[in-house]
């Protein structure tokens, strides 16, 4: 055996030794979550106005915009005993499929109301197409102080525009929920809508 074919072992196990001393990179998730870079590309959101309105205009320029074909609108027209959003339009179906975005967020550049923007959640992976494909329901925002669950009427004496320059900043005092007929609700004889089976 030459020299040189000797020390080589004696070499790899001085990589090896120099290793053990040096910080450890291993990451231990999902005990320990990593903090992503503050414009992090993950799930989507579907935005509300201040009073709990929905942004969603329902034009499908998201879905037009989207290379991956991933995003599907159905949009509808409100009513004024059936409001969901400040304007003519809302989105009444919404989804995102997982199995086909790639998270590029050129959907949330072709919204013209912010209603779509990312979070930083990217815990998506899960084993069925089924679930992969969230709905508006999955994706809406959640309230938050001073907003009312839609649909519910506009705040007096604004329009659509009000909304969009910033100067609805909650729910009108005595806002209530209307009964959202087209998603099969029946109006009980107390006032209170009710969810029934679609
Ligand atoms: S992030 Fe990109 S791929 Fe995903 S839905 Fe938006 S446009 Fe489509
Ligand atoms: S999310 Fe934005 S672009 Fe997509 S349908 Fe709604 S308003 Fe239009």
């Amino acid at each position: 055996m030459s020299d040189e074919k000797w020390q080589n072992p004696v070499a790899g196990f001085g990589v090896t030794f120099k290793a053990m001393f040096k910080k450890r990179l291993t990451e231990q998730y999902p005990e320990q979550q990593k903090t992503t870079a503050p414009r992090f590309h993950g799930r989507h959101q579907l935005n509300r106005h201040p009073d709990g309105l929905e942004k969603c205009i329902g034009c499908e320029l998201c879905a037009w915009a989207c290379p991956a074909d991933a995003i599907y609108v159905e949009g509808a027209d409100n009513t004024e005993e059936e409001r969901y959003s400040p304007g003519e339009r809302y989105g009444r179906v919404y989804q995102i499929n997982y199995a086909r975005c790639i998270l590029c967020g050129l959907c949330v550049e072709a919204c013209p109301t912010r209603a779509l923007t990312m979070t930083n959640e990217f815990e998506l992976a899960d084993s069925s197409r089924e679930s992969l494909i969230y709905t508006k329901e999955q994706l809406l925002a959640g309230l938050t102080e001073g907003m009312v669950e839609a649909p519910h009427s506009i705040f007096p004496g604004t329009d659509d525009t009000d909304y969009y320059r910033g100067l609805v900043t909650g729910a009108a005092p005595g806002t209530v929920r209307q009964v959202a007929v087209s998603k099969g609700e029946v109006a009980p004889e107390n006032g209170q809508s009710e969810e029934v089976d679609a």
